[in-house]
Formats: C-alpha cells, sequence, structure tokens
C-alpha cells in the first residue's frame, strides 16, 4: 500500500499513513497537501490525485521522545550513507571500539563503513591504526527518525527529513 508522510503544522515530520488515509485528513480538512503522488483515484463523479506529503492544519504536540531504535538503515541514514572514515560509498556497519574488545552495540559505538576500511581496521582500535573518525557518532533525536522504521521510504520525502539530520534515507542499506 502507497504510503504517505505526515508533517506537523510546523513541518517536522510526523510520521507515515497510506495514501488513502491521507486523501481522508485533507478531505475533512485536517490536512493540506505539500506533494501529490503519482496515483490518480478515479470514482463515479471524476478522480482526484492521491498525496505523497501531507501537512496537518493543526499544531499536535509529540508528548514525549521515543528512543531511536538502533538499526542498520538508521546507522546509514545518520551517516550519510558513507564510510564514517573514508567517506566511500558505505557497506557496512563498523563497531568503533570493536566488540571483541568490548566495544558495546550502541549509538555512540556503531558507524556505517565501507568494505575496504572495515576490512583494514578488523579488530583494531582507532588509536592502534591511527584514525579519525569524520563526527562524532550520537544517538539521534526527534520524531522524523521514527519514519525511517516505517519500511519503504520515498525519496521525495528527504526534502523534509534533512532539517532534522536525516542525511539519507537508508534504502539502499535495506536492500544491501
Ligand atoms: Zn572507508
Amino acid at each position: 500500500m502507497p504510503q504517505a508522510l505526515v508533517l506537523n503544522a510546523t513541518y517536522e515530520p510526523l510520521g507515515v499513513v497510506t495514501d488513502r488515509r491521507a486523501l481522508l485528513l485533507v478531505l475533512n480538512q485536517r490536512a493540506i497537501t505539500v506533494e501529490e503522488s503519482d496515483t490518480v483515484l478515479h470514482y463515479a463523479g471524476g478522480e482526484v490525485t492521491l498525496p505523497n506529503v501531507i501537512r496537518l492544519t493543526k499544531f499536535v504536540r509529540i508528548p514525549y521522545r521515543h528512543a531511536v531504535p538502533l538499526s542498520r538503515r538508521a546507522i546509514f541514514a545518520r551517516d550519510g550513507g558513507k564510510c564514517a572514515y573514508c567517506s566511500a560509498t558505505a557497506t557496512s556497519i563498523d563497531h568503533v571500539i570493536p566488540r571483541s574488545r568490548g566495544g558495546g552495540h550502541n549509538w555512540e559505538n556503531v558507524v556505517s563503513a565501507c568494505h575496504k576500511c572495515n576490512h583494514q581496521k578488523a579488530d583494531r582500535t582507532l588509536k592502534e591504526i591511527g584514525w579519525r573518525l569524520r563526527s562524532l557518532p550520537r544517538e539521534p533525536v526527534g520524531a522524523a527518525w521514527r519514519i525511517l522504521g516505517t519500511g519503504r521510504t520515498d525519496e521525495r520525502w528527504l526534502t523534509y527529513l534533512k532539517p532534522y539530520g536525516i542525511e539519507a534515507l537508508g534504502n539502499a542499506a535495506a536492500t544491501a
């Protein structure tokens, strides 16, 4: 089922709904269409284009922040799909402090990495091989990150996710 991105009145991404549900929100004047999809729905009285991105007409307060689940897709999204050591296209996940050396599986110790760096680094620490990270890995915050956990995402949504630190959608990570 094709999905639509839902933005708060402030343009902050909130989540994803089916495109039919998005159309209902627009018809009920609870949202406006920001971007249309390629899907045209035909009915007896005419036709209507389903939305791809909608924005709520009234601001919705998010009561609390969920922790962002640590997934391959989200790590690639945070790191822009690039290797944390050399900026080449990332194909794998690397533990900065290797797990065999006591490194944890957490946001602060995982980065996306290219095959070459991951292979060269192996079970060594950065200090041992004299490498540096391009930036310090951190846990992302914000509702926008939950969208990455909703399955297939649309490349056109990236425009609305980028202001919240999402550099790539990680679709490549999901299929790699
Ligand atoms: Zn690399």
